[in-house]
């Protein structure tokens, strides 16, 4: 059998990884048959999807050790970026990422002789701005819904920026290496170890309310309660890097990535609720801290860990409270524009309300929640 792309997924175990690799090896997907590479920091779980991918234990923070372990892949034809790690600070986001990225790359460029593409996945802040300066009211303007591609770079540091000008820079350095940019919303996927799983997270908080007999109260604001935002699926995200990725007329260029309808928080949480046997509660008007709320309550999940059979998981992994506080306290409206993507050829869609029940099943039939 022919074998035409050769992937490297870079977060291989993260919310967007995982979809990649369910969605590479099948036998329909453009550009294959695909080999596939994956790099994560730590060894590959039991829950990771058991394709054909060829398993790299590496933290790309490393220079060396990136160094040794990316640069022996010479068969690599296209690169998928789907990693990051937090920093308290975005000045540290945009120094540590942006020398992940060059870690890899530095690897990559003079080794992989036939490096064709680079999928480069960042997301909305790209339009609304970094955590720090959203959560700490730092001055600016943030861009109005709905985004679009066009819009200019906001006047703070963002390390999705930093990405961006490493891979336009590799770009000129190699003949043919073409590129897209991928900027998802809130991202709904399967991942118990992503820094930023917003089902996951409220699937825990869920969980401890239904077993502690606590009401299911909203942790978020009247914006997010009430007004439209939108959603992005992970699998819809990994075929849109994959499109992007083989098909000619959409190199070189930044699309948004999200479901193509709108929503309201209000709908989604009787739908947790629903599937977690609680009452969904009506908005009274006051949020709350969910990471106060749940800090006392990792021994509970243990035990429903232990009860349930469950993947051995610590709450600090799978309870990712401040993403949740920032996902259901926006200071504003959230939209992005799916105009330009469909305009370049690519109509993937999600119905979101389908998309959040069919992830919250796979999280229970994967033992990750109860
Ligand atoms: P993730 O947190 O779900 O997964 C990251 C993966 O990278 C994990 O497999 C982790 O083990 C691995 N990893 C972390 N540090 C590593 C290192 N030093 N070396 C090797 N592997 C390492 O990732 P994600 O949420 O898909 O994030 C990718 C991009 O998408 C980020 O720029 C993020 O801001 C953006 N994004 C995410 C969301 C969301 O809801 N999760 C929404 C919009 C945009």
């Amino acid at each position: 059998e022919k074998q035409q792309g050769v992937a490297l997924v870079i977060g291989v175990t993260g919310i967007v990884g995982n979809s990649l690799v369910e969605i590479l090896p099948l036998s329909d997907t453009p550009g294959g048959p695909w080999k596939i590479y994956g790099v994560a920091r730590r060894p590959k779980p039991d829950w990771s999807p058991d394709t054909s991918v060829e398993y790299i234990q590496c933290d790309v923070l490393d220079r060396e050790l990136t160094l040794e372990k990316i640069s022996p892949l010479k068969d690599v034809t296209h690169l998928f970026w789907v990693v990051w790690v937090n920093r308290e600070t975005e000045e540290q986001n945009c120094e540590d990422n942006g020398r992940m990225l060059s870690n890899v790359l530095d690897a990559l460029l003079p080794n992989a002789e036939n490096l064709q593409h680079i999928c480069l996945q960042t997301g909305a802040k790209h339009y609304l701005g970094p955590f720090d300066a959203v959560a700490g009211n730092r001055y600016f303007q943030p861009h109005e819904a709905p985004y679009h591609e066009e819009l200019p770079r906001l006047p703070v540091p963002n390390f999705y920026y930093t990405l961006e000008d490493i891979v336009f820079e590799a770009a000129k350095k190699k003949d043919g290496l073409t590129w897209s940019i991928h900027r998802p919303s809130f991202i709904f996927g399967f991942s118990p170890w992503s820094l930023m799983n917003i089902v996951g997270t409220l699937c825990v908080y869920a969980a401890i309310c239904k077993h502690e007999g606590l009401p299911f109260k909203y942790p978020g604001n009247r914006i997010t309660w009430e007004q439209f935002v939108d959603i992005s699926d992970a699998e819809l995200i990994a075929e849109q890097e994959i499109w992007a990725a083989t098909y000619p007329h959409a190199k070189n260029q930044a699309f948004n990535c999200s479901n193509g309808d709108v929503l309201k928080w209000k709908r989604l949480w009787g739908i947790i609720a629903e599937k977690f046997d609680l009452e969904p509660l009506p908005y009274k008007g006051e949020g709350f801290s969910l990471a106060e709320a749940m800090k006392d309550k990792g021994p509970v999940w243990d035990a429903l860990v232990r009860e349930n059979k469950l993947h051995p998981t610590k709450i600090e992994e799978v309870g990712n409270w401040w993403f949740a506080e920032f996902t259901l306290n926006l200071p504003q409206e959230m939209i992005n524009s799916m105009n330009k993507s469909k305009e370049y050829g690519f109509f993937g869609f999600r119905n979101t309300e389908t998309s959040l029940g069919q992830w919250i099943d796979k999280m229970k039939a994967s033992n990750a929640v109860p």
